[in-house]
């Protein structure tokens, strides 16, 4: 029976880098991925990453020539809820690419580096050693059903963490599904505009009251109107006809293609890694908490995985979850603790009604081009640009422009996102100091609830919503 060294669950950007990356060294790598080639990644066309992060990666940044690429920009600002003011957020050249095409060549970059994939091959169950460690899956294609062995599997299967979920409950990695709270469900509009004197470019913006934004979308359309809600697309498509399209002044527009996608928005899982297994990408919860994107943030664990497990295998060492530690630790420092302190930080942001936020916007108090353009490099705040914050949000209580609960609300998430950030600081080195990390973890975060509880109550009465 053929072992391979490492075995992907899934051959989109997270499974295909991996099997690259491992395939690059020498390793023997098989992906399985359910879809058929054509089939792979279809929910929907246009992504970006930047091209800062494609470099830091090692993902080709394809030339302007080539049919994986539509189009680059640079930034878009963030726009006010009423659209009044328009603040700079970031300056990075981000490319947009064709995405299933992207996938399929990164699936032949890992093959030219020796990594195996089968499609249409689905995955149905971890199979386990004598020790109750992964040994390998079970999967069916049109043959019928497979196993195959491997010294690790790499769940890299998307929101349905297929192999995660089949963990036993005594595992360090968390074997729960996604909940409809715990996802954005994203509407994509392409769009044409009317008045065709208008530079399309002049409307492209960020809207973070709405979770939206409006960006290029290639030669055939003017842009795309993405807008994201919690629950499902219904909740989302609500916001866009009751709330953008009614506060903010969007030129006349035909929509001409609409697409839908889910992106996970949750903590990350507290462990990676468990005895010959490892979870990456949206299957580990790895997206921006800012935006939801999470082909490049998946990759700060990826970088760290490939890391630590080929030196693992260069010296004959077993994966074991007490060998992979290192890689949950090494994350949690990296990436791991921003992304998940930035999380209540934002919901207390978010909580604030339209007026308060545009006020905000109107003094420069959080949303000036200082702070929001310097976010390409993360939300880096000095003591007196938290001074400026508290002494303009003060001044707007004065004013009575920000009601006092929503003083609170945003006070409540700065001290979480501090509790937060102080408790990931200290991520348990090993194994032994899990446990008593993971009790302190759970109260902190059932304590700050999920992005859910920022919605809007009126929307969710009309569609029977209960959180
Ligand atoms: C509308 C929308 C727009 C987005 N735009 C961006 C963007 O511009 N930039 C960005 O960085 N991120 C973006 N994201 C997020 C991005 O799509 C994800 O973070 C990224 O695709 C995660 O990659 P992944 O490989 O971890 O998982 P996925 O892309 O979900 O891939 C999982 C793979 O596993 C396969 N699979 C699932 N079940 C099985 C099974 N049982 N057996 C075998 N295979 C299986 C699936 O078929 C799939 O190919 C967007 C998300 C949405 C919804």
């Amino acid at each position: 029976m053929k072992k391979y060294d490492v075995l992907i669950v899934g051959a989109s950007t997270t499974g295909c880098w991996f099997a690259e990356k491992m395939a690059a060294q020498g390793f023997e790598v098989l992906v399985i991925e359910k879809q058929l080639p054509e089939k792979v990644s279809r929910e929907y066309d246009i992504f970006h990453m930047s091209e800062n992060e494609m470099n830091q990666f090692g993902l080709p940044v394809p030339d302007e020539s080539s049919s994986l690429r539509e189009f680059s920009f640079c930034g878009s600002p963030m726009g006010s809820p009423y659209g009044n003011h328009k603040k700079k957020a970031g300056t990075a050249k981000i490319i947009g690419l064709h995405k299933h095409d992207y996938i399929m060549f990164m699936a032949e970059n890992a093959k030219a580096k020796g990594a195996e994939i089968i499609y249409g091959a689905q995955f149905t169950d971890l199979l386990f050693d004598e020790k109750g460690g992964v040994a390998g899956i079970k999967y069916i294609t049109e043959d019928g059903e497979k196993e195959a062995y491997a010294k690790i599997v790499a769940d890299c299967s998307g929101i349905p963490s297929v192999a995660r979920r089949k963990l036993p409950d005594a595992s360090v990695v968390e074997n729960f599904a996604l909940e409809p709270v715990d996802i954005l469900y994203v509407i994509l509009y392409y769009f044409e505009l009317q008045d065709k004197s208008i530079n399309s470019r002049d409307i492209d913006c960020f809207y973070m009251q709405y979770k939206s934004w409006c960006a290029p979308a290639g030669k055939d359309y003017d842009g795309l109107f993405g807008i994201g809600g919690c629950f499902s697309y219904k909740y989302a498509e609500e916001v866009y006809n009751t709330q953008f399209m009614k506060n903010i002044t969007f030129p006349e527009h035909t929509v001409k293609k609409v697409e839908k996608g889910m992106t996970p928005y949750h903590r990350s899982v507290y462990s990676f890694v468990e005895d010959g297994f490892i979870v990456m990408g949206d299957a580990a919860f790895l997206t921006k908490p800012t935006c939801g994107e999470g082909c490049t943030s998946s990759l700060v664990q990826g970088e760290i995985a490939v890391d630590v497990i080929s030196k693992l295998l260069n010296n004959g060492e077993k994966l074991t979850r007490k060998n992979m530690w290192s890689i949950n630790k090494r994350y949690m420092d990296a990436q791991g603790k921003d992304f998940d302190s930035m999380r209540p930080l934002l919901m207390g942001l978010i909580k604030m009604n339209f007026d308060e936020a545009e006020y905000l916007f109107a003094n420069d108090v959080i949303f000036s081009d200082k702070i929001l353009g310097g976010m390409d490099d993360g939300l880096n705040l000095s003591t007196a640009d938290v001074l400026d914050i508290v002494k303009g949000i003060l001044s707007g209580v004065v004013k009575k422009k920000i009601r006092p609960s929503s003083v609170a609300a945003l006070l409540k998430g700065l001290k979480q996102s501090d509790a937060v950030a102080k408790l990931y600081e200290n991520y348990p080195e090993s194994i032994s100091g899990y446990y008593d990390w993971k009790e302190k973890a759970d109260a902190l975060w059932s304590e700050i609830g999920t992005l859910a509880s920022t919605c809007d109550p009126v929307i969710m009465n009309k569609l029977g919503i209960s959180e």
